[in-house]
């Protein structure tokens, strides 16, 4: 065993993730579009608070947190969030306070992550502000007031994006290449949803760190590729820099795809709807209209370009968001 492998098993963890996740074949899917055999990598199935990539992140982030002495857990996003949701839940599960920043104004009507993040019992602040980086200011403000009572918090980025949270994801593709191992088969491809990176990074740095031989495929649902590119290079580089490892991230195959982003970040869209009801009746497997949605409409772009021309397997990593099925900007969906 190597030093930083050693490293990477002595992370601090709350133990929330219990993997293996399921990796299983879409049969249906596959078979209606065409190409490779699709494999869906459930981390939407991980056992708390409704799953998603973020309870792998906050897995290490929050036991990090608590090696620290933190009891307060400071975060935010829009509150439609997946991230702050889980954080809301983490939070719950460890006896901390939480504190969620939300771009905007409160709206109208609470629905999915929001009516779940304040169920769960987060203090939720909205920063009156559109821009999305006010949430950046607002935790920092809100650390700031925390300190001034003799509390002490713990402030996780936007989307968890953060090394830390990166190294969850390296743990991630090793399981993959076990249960791959196990399959006996090595895709040629991973797909998944980039937003805030760290998924991706985490991505990145493990298929460096291992060795795999699939590309990244990654759609871009908030961000200009070429920005989601570069956070997710500096990410990786910042988690092999924590971990100590000589990772040789220029080695990966790796590519970001714009296109797939409709009017906005959390807006549906019409392709990615139509990829959310075609894999619910091809699977019993639903999507979600941010992130994996759009991916999937991403990846049946891209096959019907022959990008996958070649490849007999293909892995979607399904990173969750399903509670955004439950709000307004769906309906009449089907
Ligand atoms: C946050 C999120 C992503 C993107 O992950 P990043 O690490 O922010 O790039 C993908 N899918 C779902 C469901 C998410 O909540």
């Amino acid at each position: 065993m190597t030093a930083w492998t050693a490293s990477l098993d002595a992370l601090p963890r709350l133990s929330l993730v219990c993997e293996p996740t399921p990796l299983a074949p879409a049969r249906r899917l596959s078979a209606a579009l065409g190409g490779p055999q699709l494999w869906f990598k459930r981390d939407d199935l991980l056992p708390f608070a409704f799953g998603g990539n973020k309870v792998r992140s906050l897995d290490l982030i929050v036991a990090e947190a608590l090696r620290q002495g933190a009891d307060t857990l400071v975060t935010g996003a829009g509150p439609l969030s997946n991230h702050v949701r889980a954080s809301a839940g983490v939070a719950a599960m460890t006896g901390l306070r939480c504190i969620a920043i939300y771009w905007g104004a409160a709206p109208p009507r609470v629905e999915g992550n929001h009516w779940l993040t304040r169920m769960l019992g987060a203090e939720i602040v909205f920063t009156g502000d559109a821009d999305r980086a006010s949430v950046d200011r607002g935790i920092k403000a809100s650390v700031a007031k925390v300190v001034a009572r003799g509390g002490r918090p713990f402030s996780v980025p936007r989307g968890g994006a953060c090394a830390l949270g990166a190294l969850a994801h390296v743990l991630a593709v090793r399981e993959t290449l076990e249960q791959c191992a196990d399959l006996g088969v090595m895709p040629q491809a991973v797909v998944m949803a980039v937003g805030g990176a760290g998924t991706l990074a985490g991505w990145l740095l493990g298929t460096a760190l291992f060795g795999a031989t699939w590309r990244l495929e990654a759609i871009t649902v908030s961000r200009p590729a070429a920005e989601a590119l570069s956070r997710a290079r500096n990410l990786a580089a910042e988690a092999a820099a924590a971990l100590d490892c000589p990772a040789q991230l220029g080695s990966v195959k790796l590519f970001v795809h714009d296109g797939f982003l409709g009017a906005g970040y959390g807006v549906p869209s019409p392709e990615g709807k139509g990829a959310i009801v075609a894999t619910a009746r091809a699977e019993g497997v639903f999507l979600d209209p941010t992130y994996t949605g759009k991916a999937m409409a991403g990846y049946r772009t891209l096959l019907s370009q022959g990008r996958y021309a070649g490849a007999d397997d293909v892995l979607f990593l399904h990173t969750g968001g399903a509670p955004s099925l439950f709000t307004a900007a769906v309906e009449g969906m089907s």
